[in-house]
């Protein structure tokens, strides 16, 4: 069976399309148009402990398959999403403005995730610690309950996938709570999920904005948080959570630096910093928001990186073109309102800045030189497609202006000296470290945050260690006692 686009969602709950408890619906669009997609009903709080109760009914009965059984299951979800790819693709690059070719990369990585975590559901392992002769002891992995999880707008479907799979995987129950302008390929995960098998009650989905988000955090019935989103909302979450003591997971911002040593490949460096900045319209925790470029190279970098951003396309997302619009309102005015920052803040503007004249929320590829490392411009997430480029002087400096930020999600280095290359990556205080690329790593590589980038690691086998918690068992086998 397809997906079947429709053009009025309701919510997911205990395996079902369920009402909203009051009649809000509220509507997604079309970024590139403004048209209307879809009305999606509106989850209160209400409709958040109906979700909760439907995920901790149905934990104990996903507990007690067999890791194998669960792991089949999941792998199923995977052929799902595989068979439905284009349609989920299409739908994705509609409802977030991303190209197509982007959104259908999305779909893949998202099929990745359910394929690679259902090889782990039965592998699983505690280990056996030695006490003595007269003392077993054992450590088990057990799930939390019930998983909590809430996604952002700019991979929706692929960082939905990203937290469900090991999740599942491990054992939990989940109820996601979807970004209110990109809510439709999550309700479809849901739909393929259960397809695939999955118990009714095992993955819940209440779309709508902060108000179900802060009821899904705050719950008392939720045994572990998985947050995707920016510095102040990850931090009301990690305060709900107090109340509660519930663990969570935080993948919050970034601001990275692409540092380019003299000895760069320089078509290399040019190459991967665009791709690392104008990606999905910049809208990326990991892009490479920073240049930092050696002043023996700059001139000929910033001609280069101006020369590529240039020849972007803009358009909707559904034609394909280079880059698509950002994805709603609000965003736009803030990502436009960061470029008039730069501007009086006194860096000089490359390329870019002025939207086309056209319907949409476009911002075209933009760069700016001339930058100082305190500048707004450069310390803060803008999440568009802006560049700001930055000279230096020696590798001290670089790595100085590199780590001076409040964010440590990813950097880069570009040099042909391994040896230079691979120190500079340990000095970088960042959870991930490119290597003459941009967006290394894949679904098996762990990924998240130093500084206020977050806590904890998604991805890879060190993202199930967000879903488990270690028991300790130890028995006493002296013959002697009693
Ligand atoms: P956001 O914090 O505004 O919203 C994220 C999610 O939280 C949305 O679903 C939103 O409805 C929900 N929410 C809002 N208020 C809430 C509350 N009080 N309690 C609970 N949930 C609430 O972020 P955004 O604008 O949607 O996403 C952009 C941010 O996400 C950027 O900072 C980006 O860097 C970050 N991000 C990080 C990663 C990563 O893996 N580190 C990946 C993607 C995006």
């Amino acid at each position: 069976m397809s997906i079947t686009e429709k053009d009025r969602y309701q919510l997911f709950i205990g395996g079902e399309h369920v009402e909203a408890s009051t009649d809000e619906y509220f509507t997604t669009t079309d970024p590139a148009t403004g048209d209307s997609i879809a009305r999606v009903a509106t989850a209160t709080p209400a409709d958040v402990d109906r979700a909760v109760e439907a995920a901790r009914e149905a934990s104990a009965m996903w507990q007690e398959k067999t890791p194998a059984e669960r792991g089949r299951i999941v792998h199923r979800v995977a052929e799902k999403i595989r068979d439905n790819a284009d349609d989920l693709a299409h739908l994705e690059s509609r409802d977030q403005g991303k190209p197509v070719t982007q959104a259908r990369t999305d779909v893949e990585g998202a099929a990745r995730f359910f394929e690679y975590y259902a090889g782990a559901a039965d592998k699983l392992e505690g280990k056996s610690i030695p006490l003595g002769q007269d003392k077993l002891d054992v450590t088990v992995r057990e799930p939390y309950g019930v998983s909590g999880q809430v996604v952002p707008w700019n991979f929706p479907f692929n960082l939905t996938a990203r937290g469900v799979a090991p999740a599942l995987v491990a054992g939990n129950t989940v109820v996601v709570k979807p970004a209110p302008t990109t809510p439709l390929s999550a309700l479809h995960l849901a739909e393929l999920c259960r397809e695939a098998g999955v118990p009714d009650g095992v993955v819940n989905v209440v779309p709508g904005g902060s108000e179900p988000g802060a009821a899904l955090t705050a719950h008392d019935g939720v045994d572990q948080l998985t947050f995707t989103g920016s510095v102040p909302t990850g931090q009301a979450v990690m305060e709900s959570a107090a109340e509660t003591i519930t663990p969570v997971t935080l993948e919050l911002g970034g601001k990275n630096s692409a540092i380019v040593m003299p000895d760069a490949d320089l078509d290399e460096a040019v190459f991967w910093t665009a791709i690392g900045i104008f990606t999905n319209a910049g809208q990326i925790c990991s892009a490479a928001d920073r240049a930092l470029v050696h002043e023996s190279i700059y001139d000929e970098f910033l001609e280069r990186i101006v020369e590529r951003a240039e020849s972007y396309t803009l358009g909707p997302g559904t034609d394909d073109p280079d880059m698509g619009p950002l994805n709603h309102a609000e965003h736009f005015e803030k990502v436009v309102d960061y470029i008039d920052i730069g501007v009086t803040e006194g860096a000089t503007l490359e390329t870019g800045g002025e939207p086309p004249e056209r319907e949409g929320q476009f911002v075209p590829p933009t760069v700016f030189s001339d930058v100082e490392p305190e500048m707004r411009i450069a310390q803060e997430e803008i999440f568009g497609p802006v560049l700001t480029v930055i000279p230096f002087s020696d590798r001290e400096e670089a790595i100085t202006i590199a780590n001076d930020v409040d964010y440590g999600l990813t950097g880069g280095v570009f040099s042909q000296d391994v040896k230079q290359a691979l120190a500079m990556a340990r000095e970088v205080d960042a959870g991930s470290v490119y290597v003459n690329e941009w967006f290394g790593g894949s679904t098996e590589t762990p990924f998240g945050g130093t500084k206020k980038s977050g806590i904890g690691r998604e991805k890879g086998l060190e993202a199930l260690d967000s879903y488990l918690q270690t028991k300790n068992i130890s028995v006493n086998l002296d013959e002697r006692d009693g």
